[in-house]
């Protein structure tokens, strides 16, 4: 029991330090000189502090995160000095591109859904293939018009290597 007295001993000091700007503040409020931002600033100081040291002394800790302290293993001092994530924040996926999707793949005649950038699923892995290789039209620009830009063909077979040869050539010298 005496390491728990001594853990509880530390936690008592270590919230005695912390409750200090309260008892300033407090001690002004008796004075009628404490303005309610500095009391404001103290209870946001305390509030990751009560999160973590609430449960010890039975108070119910603050709808949020549930302690995930296995039982009997006291936390260390490092667990009180860091502070608790701001509340609401919000973790996930980005939401739903709205406009995207609402309107059709930049390219001509192509009609199916945007997906990504303007493009359809399948023409903005185009872009990126012929990005990848150097080889991406100035006409197909990120967010290009719905139905504005030309597809273009890609050579085939023997032809396709040269382009690609060349591509790479330019790419390397300039
Ligand atoms: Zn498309």
């Amino acid at each position: 029991m005496s390491v728990d007295k001594a853990f509880r001993d530390m936690i008592r000091n270590e919230i005695d330090a912390q409750l200090k700007p309260l008892r300033d503040v407090v001690s002004r409020l008796e004075a009628g000189t404490a303005d309610l931002d500095a009391l404001r600033n103290v209870a946001e100081r305390l509030a990751p502090l009560a999160e973590v040291v609430g449960p010890l002394f039975g108070a119910q800790a603050p709808a949020g995160k549930p302690g995930r302290r296995g039982p009997g293993r006291p936390p260390s001092r490092a667990t009180l000095s860091v502070a608790a994530p701001a509340a609401g924040k919000r973790r996930g996926r980005k939401p739903a591109a709205g406009a995207e999707g609402a309107r059709d793949c930049a390219i001509r005649g192509c009609g199916k859904p945007s997906r990504t950038k303007g493009y359809c699923a399948a023409h903005y892995q185009k872009l990126r293939m012929l990005e990848k290789t150097n080889r991406r039209p100035a006409a197909w620009k990120d967010y290009a018009e719905p139905n504005s830009v030309e597809d273009i063909k890609l050579p085939r077979g023997r032809a396709a290597s040269k382009a690609l040869a060349a591509a790479a050539q330019a790419g390397s010298a300039g």
